[in-house]
């Protein structure tokens, strides 16, 4: 077989059907609104996107941002802020638990994840909820008209034939402006100035309100609330001293004073209000253009020479790590891919895998 023969569509299209398991399966998920436009690295998403292979890792810090969002929707679902807490983060440590164990008897030789560092990421999420709703209540007379609701819908009329996908975490309604807003929450590792520095550009919320304003004609978004909010890097005693969720939540609570009064200018929690100035989707030629190099990458057929390696070092190591595909990016046949994969404690799931979707009007899937 010519090298030209071992890069081809054809060619690696029969290696992927002969791979075991359905490992070899190719996906076609929808583009959702945080992944519009090219993908940094065309490899990387031929093997993470369309292939859905994954390095099965713990990652407990996933679980901060997930319970902080569970916990927002329950109490704007009317719970109370403790209750809200108490289901949230009881559900989440028996699931965790079982998770875990399944985890160390599929991956006996991978670094275990810890129980009490799980638990302390999900007291984390809890301390965000708390803090937030203590600091940045809606207005009482606001009406909730969509909590975490999920939209899919057909982009055919610009010319985009993967569809869009997204969950929008809140909409609301101020009865007396008529304005509707929807509610982004946001935590990052880093001041608020710094996170919001991009928002008013940012693709994802204009796209959150072309499947929302396609979906609720009658409700069109006025504009879209980020709530920001920086985690504390303090965690829940366990061992000595240890302390209560109480105790941990007022903790932060003073770590969030402290931050505010050492760096005013860096605020550590914090809104920002931006009013949709820009057209909708169809007469968008930025967020057009957007979704159509997406889109190039979502139907192109997958082979080594549709979806090269990037070759750049920026990308293959971040933070001083390589990326978790480098081991197949340096195996030149993909025939052993396979091995390397199972290997590496990989595993395959589709990005789609647990979307409970609803249909926009016109959605053609
Ligand atoms: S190792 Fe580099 S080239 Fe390979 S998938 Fe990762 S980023 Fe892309």
């Amino acid at each position: 077989m010519t090298p030209r023969n071992k890069t081809g569509a054809t060619y690696f299209a029969k290696l992927l059907l002969d791979m075991p398991d359905g490992w070899g399966a190719v996906y076609r998920p929808a583009i959702h609104p945080s992944s519009a436009g090219p993908p940094f690295c065309a490899r990387y998403f031929l093997l993470r996107v369309l292939l859905g292979w994954d390095r099965r890792r713990w990652v407990e810090s996933l679980y901060t941002g997930k319970v902080w969002h569970e916990i927002m929707a329950l109490i704007r679902s009317s719970q109370t802020v403790l209750s809200a807490c108490d289901g949230v983060l009881q559900s989440h440590t028996v699931e965790m638990e079982r998770q875990i164990a399944e985890f160390r008897a599929e991956h006996p030789d991978e670094k275990a994840p810890l129980v009490d560092k799980s638990r302390k990421a999900l007291a984390l999420g809890a301390a965000l909820a708390r803090t937030w709703e203590e600091h940045f209540p809606p207005p009482a007379h606001w009406q909730v008209l969509a909590i975490e609701k999920r939209f899919r819908a057909s982009l055919e009329h610009i010319g985009v034939g993967t569809p869009l996908e997204g969950t929008v975490d809140l909409v609301m309604f101020d009865p007396e402006t008529q304005h509707v807003w929807l509610t982004d929450y946001k935590s990052a590792a880093f001041n608020v100035q710094v996170r919001a520095a991009g928002l008013t550009f940012e693709a994802q919320p204009l796209l959150y309100r072309d499947l929302w304003d396609r979906a609720t004609p009658e409700y069109p978004l006025y504009g879209v609330i980020h709530n920001i909010i920086q985690k504390p890097t303090i965690r829940q005693r366990t061992k000595r001293q240890p302390e209560t969720l109480d105790e941990y939540v007022q903790r932060c609570a003073e770590w969030f004073e402290e931050q505010a009064l050492t760096h005013p200018a860096e605020l550590p929690f914090g809104q920002s209000f931006i009013g949709f100035a820009r057209p909708p989707l169809c007469e968008d030629t930025e967020l057009c253009a957007l979704l159509r190099a997406a889109d190039r990458w979502y139907s192109r057929p997958p082979s080594l020479t549709n979806f090269p390696r990037c070759g750049k070092a920026s990308s293959c190591i971040q933070f001083g790590r390589t990326c978790k595909f480098m081991p197949l990016c340096q195996q030149e046949n993909p025939n052993r891919w396979h091995d390397i994969l199972v290997r590496n404690g990989f595993g395959k799931s589709s990005p789609d895998e647990h979307a409970t979707t609803e249909a926009a009007p016109g959605a053609s899937q």
